[in-house]
């Protein structure tokens, strides 16, 4: 697999091909990703036009136009399930576009609900979560799948069809959406090139190792050319070798400009890749800090 070596510690908001700044009248004075508190508020601008999805499979991965807010804002988020349980607490997190995020905390914490909200699997009782400037819970559930397509989802237990190739694993991700088979094929080629799977595409996934039905996963989640990436446990199943491959190829797939925000038990990954580290203990984020080390505690 070809993928870039680890690169040297970075602040949010500044890793990736498209660096954008964070919105200064959200985040906190102290808080990554914050500008100077001198820096007065701007005006806020039209967002630049985007390119329809299928437009950009064809292309690279790259830059996409500088927008001034953060990708993914949760304000005030409490959510608290209908037997009572509150999962999260008033929690606030702005993570702007080109991060690399990892959401830490014991079993029982709120990592698989916060990302439940980011994919509009469950809708907050209070507060706002945005996903570049549009409020989740004003979607519609009609239009959730359309929703689901801007952000590509890797599980710890990967969740491909066992009767389909890698190849068809992949192309199916765009055959749901009545892509034309014109764009699919190159769309399937290149992102299999990117998780380093070209030579694998014709396999069952019986066939794969652990580490290659993950990215094999990965290059599904990659096919919409999503602008974020969430992980929720992605090296859960894997030895601590190739969960180091995955961690690498979320790098590089984060170094091509894709947001990533990765639930992990993983402390050994997250206390050496010194990335953004946000921790969760019952409910609350209780540190969120460039270079967190992570110590399990369960
Ligand atoms: P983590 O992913 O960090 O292990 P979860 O978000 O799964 O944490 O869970 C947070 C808390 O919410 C836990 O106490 C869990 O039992 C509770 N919880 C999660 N899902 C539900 C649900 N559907 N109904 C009720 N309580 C839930």
């Amino acid at each position: 697999m070809t993928v870039a070596p680890q690169r040297p510690p970075t602040r949010p908001g500044t890793q990736g091909a498209r660096p954008v700044p964070a919105t200064p009248t959200t985040l906190r004075p102290g808080m990554p990703g914050t500008r100077p508190a001198v820096l007065a508020p701007r005006p806020a601008a039209p967002p630049p036009p985007q390119p329809s999805i299928r437009a950009r499979l064809l292309k690279p991965f790259g830059p996409r136009p500088a927008v001034d807010r953060p990708l993914v804002q949760l304000e005030h988020v409490t959510m608290r399930y209908p037997n009572g349980k509150v999962a999260l607490h008033d929690v606030d997190l702005a993570i702007p576009e080109g991060d690399f995020v990892f959401i830490v905390g014991p079993s029982g914490a709120g990592k698989s609900t916060l990302i439940k909200l980011l994919i509009r699997d469950e809708v907050a009782t209070s507060g706002d979560v945005q996903l570049d400037g549009q409020s989740l819970a004003r979607v519609k559930r009609l239009n959730v799948p359309k929703l689901r397509r801007r952000i590509g989802i890797v599980f710890q237990d990967y969740k491909l069809l066992p009767n389909k190739t890698v190849w068809e694993n992949v192309a199916f991700a765009l055959e749901v959406t009545a892509t034309p088979r014109k764009q699919i094929r190159p769309a399937v080629d290149r992102v299999l090139a990117v998780v380093g799977l070209t030579s694998q595409a014709r396999q069952l996934p019986s066939t794969l190792s652990g580490g290659e039905m993950q990215r094999t996963a990965i290059a599904r989640a990659l096919v919409h050319d999503p602008r974020l990436i969430i992980a929720d446990e992605p090296t859960g199943n894997l030895d601590p070798l190739i969960s180091w491959e995955i961690l690498q190829l979320l790098l590089r797939i984060n170094e091509l400009g894709v947001t990533v925000l990765m639930a992990t038990h993983d402390a050994d990954v997250v206390t050496a890749l010194r990335k953004r580290v946000v921790a969760l203990e019952e409910g609350r984020v209780i540190s969120d800090e460039v270079g967190g080390g992570y110590h399990r505690t369960d």
